[in-house]
């Protein structure tokens, strides 16, 4: 199945099946299904390894994840395993550590609280600090395993496909009526039927903020009770080599499928054909072909660079007055001193002093000391700290080279200084240090704008508004997190299993 290309400006003579723009986890997880049911695939990625944001990089003897670290999708029960399933069925897996806790959260007025993999050693804890509302902490919570136990039974494909979605009626009637109810609803609704008190409320809202970027009233249920559930469930579990073990063993299995993959092949261009995606060019002029196209590039890249951006068709410009971009990360690679850690430091832990901050610039702070769970990844006698906060791209733009350089180390300060009150004496243990602003994220991860990915504009009804797989464009895909269901490497790897299914059955496999 190696295509045969002639290496000229015109491009590869070859049809594919289809091409995957980008690998990302969702693009792999995309290229991967459709390899294994015997199709022809290449994925085309700019940069020089797999991954995008579940990527890595290495500095004197450090390696650094560049984005994801706390990792859902590894367990071995259920079917919301997307990542254990999506490397077996390439014939790979990866070796995991389990992680004893999710976060460690430092909040506001001395809220100081780990959430265990444990789920009664978590409600208990934060029952202890909420003894009025132990209550109604069970009931929301037990709400969330009602939506995670729905999705954990059944197989997690395309809901833009009718065969299979009348299939899963049949298969489990009430786990699809549950997630119906569900899909149009968001955890702060939930939230406040079962708990009053403002500061409990105020926890809820960063439990979500933490990964959907916006508070309870914004986050849909569905994500919530995957995220609240499936950290007891199958758990937080950090894969053994890094981050980027993910990727490359998913290119190992893309590969010995059949498919190819391409590094600095970086995408200018989707080619239409009345009005049918049918290719795409390369920013080496080569053209390439494929009976579908597949974007695993953000929606804003795909359709206001890779298409005419005076083209951008009604579903999109209706999407967009939904959503918008979240901001991107400053992002700060440490590595320290081993001795600066006290012993039961957990490898997660978010830090805000006071919650008017929490959505806004440098507000909340992100914390992940991998080397607790896989000590491989730095020097003997030291630890990786990656540590990052929101930040816009507005605020790093029009910099001279000089003003942007004293710009992120005055950033780089402001955050080791109030890492201070968590790790005390981390100034003095950084033994490397490297700072990325929103504009190496947009430049090395290729997003627009650097973003971590759509959010709602407004309160919208739960995840309905979210874009499936199928664009406006015929033979156009989208995949990765500006589709269904949203941020992080277990979402992404269900938007890859979703497209892949569409794409398969639209192709008759
Ligand atoms: C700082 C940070 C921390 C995070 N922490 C977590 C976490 O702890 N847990 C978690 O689950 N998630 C986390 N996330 C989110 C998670 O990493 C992302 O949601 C997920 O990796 C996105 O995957 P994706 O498939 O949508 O695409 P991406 O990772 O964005 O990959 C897209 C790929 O497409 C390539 N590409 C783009 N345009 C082109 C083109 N024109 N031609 C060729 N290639 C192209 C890019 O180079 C990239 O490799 C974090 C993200 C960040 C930034």
């Amino acid at each position: 199945m190696t295509a045969i290309t002639n290496n000229s400006q015109q491009g590869s003579t070859k049809t594919y099946d289809a091409i995957v723009i980008g690998s990302g986890i969702g693009g792999l997880v995309t290229a991967t299904q459709l390899a294994a049911k015997g199709l022809q695939v290449l994925v085309l990625e700019r940069y020089l390894i797999p991954g995008g944001s579940a990527g890595y990089f290495e500095r004197e003897g450090y390696r650094f994840d560049v984005g994801a670290s706390m990792i859902f999708g590894f367990g071995s029960e259920g079917t919301t395993n997307l990542l254990t399933r999506a490397l077996a069925a390439v014939g790979q897996e990866i070796e995991t550590i389990p992680d004893a806790s999710q976060i460690h959260y430092h909040l506001p007025k001395g809220l100081d609280l780990k959430v265990h993999r444990d789920y009664e050693q978590f409600l208990a804890a934060l029952g202890d600090r909420f003894p009025a509302e132990r209550e109604g902490i069970r009931k929301f919570y037990d709400e969330c395993w009602a939506v995670f136990n729905c999705l954990n039974v059944m197989e997690l494909l395309s809901l833009e496909e009718l065969g299979y979605l009348f299939r899963v009626f049949f298969q489990h009637p009430l786990a699809c009526l549950g997630l119906v109810k569900y899909l149009p609803q968001n955890a702060g609704d939930i939230a406040r039927r079962h708990i009053r008190d403002p500061e409990l409320l105020k926890f809820i809202d960063m439990e979500c903020y933490c990964w959907s970027v916006v508070p309870a009233d914004q986050t849909p249920m569905i994500n919530a009770g995957m995220v609240f559930s499936d950290r007891h469930y199958g758990g937080i579990n950090y894969p053994k080599g890094g981050v980027g073990q993910i990727a490359a063993k998913l290119v190992t299995g893309l590969e010995q499928a059949g498919g190819e993959i391409r590094y600095k092949a970086r995408v200018t261009e989707i080619v239409i054909e009345e009005g049918k995606a049918v290719g795409v060019k390369l920013a080496n002029g080569e053209t390439l072909k494929a009976r579908r196209i597949i974007s695993n590039a953000t929606r804003w890249d795909t359709f206001e660079k890779l298409l005419p951006p005076a083209d951008l068709p009604k579903s999109e410009r209706r999407w967009q007055e939904r959503y918008q971009k979240s901001p991107s990360f400053l992002s700060l690679h440490l590595g320290v001193k081993a001795d600066l850690l006290p012993p039961e430091t957990e490898c997660h832990h978010i830090l805000l002093e006071d919650w008017q901050e929490m959505e806004a610039p440098e507000g909340t702070i992100f914390v992940s000391i991998p080397t607790l769970l896989d000590p491989s990844l730095a020097p003997p006698g030291y630890h990786i700290i990656h540590t990052f906060t929101p930040s816009w791209i507005s605020d790093w733009e029009g910099l001279s080279a000089k003003d942007y350089a004293k710009k992120k180390e005055e950033a780089g300060d402001r955050l080791i200084a109030r890492l201070e009150a968590i790790f005390p004496g981390i100034g003095s243990a950084l033994d490397y240090q490297e700072i990325g602003t929103a504009r190496t994220h947009r430049r090395f991860l290729g997003r627009d704008d650097g973003t971590y990915g759509p959010i709602p504009r407004r309160k919208l009804l739960g995840l309905l508004g979210m874009p499936f797989n199928r664009t406006a464009i015929p033979g156009l895909y989208c995949v990765g997190d500006s589709t269904f269901p949203g941020q992080g490497l277990n979402a992404v790897a269900f938007s890859g299993f979703a497209c892949a299914h569409r794409v398969g059955v639209d192709l008759g496999v």
